[in-house]
């Protein structure tokens, strides 16, 4: 059995109070409401994490995660943080290769490897994200603009460091467009990405390797797309700002 994970991606949104609300509720609602064999990660901007991590306490399947770090562990890179630096707050997951970060801030699968190095040198758990612009899509090149970017930026790792790491595909045309992938594209890709993953790694590996969907993922869809055998979970984005909505979500299952 695959570990069944709906993580939200806060992005760069709420103040201080909105974000200390969200959590506590989200911590509430979990315990009452989400199934015990499912986690939930809360991925916040860097001034929260510190206090999202106290809200969650020792709630057994609610987890805290970065949105990015830094490559090196310490120096002079002003406004940067380092894995460290994360590590020393008990931070459990942190997010890298968003296609945000890789469009906006120029992140190359050679960075994000060597960030998930840092990530997995510190005993954190990174959610690498990976997925095709709709040019790709459009010009049918899904597949190979996956791959690359799996090859380049994963396929350094051990198969033991590997097996900590959770992918999230998130199709670049679906993030925050209200356009969705159908299940059965994404259910495509997902096999497709675990075939690649047993290519390289085994399929023992493959079949133990969570894969998340993100791209306007919402109470209204998750079911399905859950519902898909590759699919293990969603990296919510819009609807992990509703604690009513990313709840039901991790309900989807
Ligand atoms: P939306 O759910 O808002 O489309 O965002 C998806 C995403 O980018 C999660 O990382």
């Amino acid at each position: 059995m695959r570990q069944k994970i709906v993580a939200g991606n806060w992005k760069m949104n709420l103040l201080k109070e909105e974000a200390e609300s969200l959590a506590s509720e989200v911590v509430n609602m979990a315990k009452d409401e989400t199934p015990s064999d499912v986690k939930v990660i809360m991925c916040t901007p860097f001034v929260h994490l510190s206090k999202v991590k106290s809200l969650i306490g020792n709630s057994a399947n609610v987890f805290v995660g970065a949105q990015n770090c830094y490559t090196e562990p310490k120096g002079a890179f002003t406004g940067e943080i380092s894995a460290p630096q994360l590590a020393s707050y008990g931070i459990d997951y942190v997010i890298l290769g968003h296609s945000e970060r890789r469009e906006y801030f120029g992140e190359s699968n050679e960075m994000l490897a060597t960030k998930t190095d840092a990530v997995l040198a510190n005993n954190m758990l990174p959610i690498f994200c990976f997925g095709e612009v709709l040019e790709e899509r459009e010009a049918g090149t899904q597949k190979a603009v996956v791959e690359k970017q799996l090859s380049e930026g994963l396929f350094h790792l051990s198969a033991e460091d590997f097996g900590k790491v959770v992918l999230a595909y998130e199709p670049v045309w679906a993030i925050g467009t209200g356009k969705t992938a159908s299940s059965a594209q994404a259910q495509e890709m997902h096999k497709d990405i675990r075939d690649m993953v047993a290519a390289k790694y085994g399929q023992e590996v493959a079949d133990a390797t969570p894969i998340l969907y993100g791209g306007s993922a919402k109470p209204s869809n998750a079911q399905e797309l859950f519902a898909q055998p590759d699919v293990d979970g969603g990296l919510i984005g819009g609807a992990s700002l509703a604690s009513r909505d990313f709840i039901d979500i991790s309900k989807s299952y």
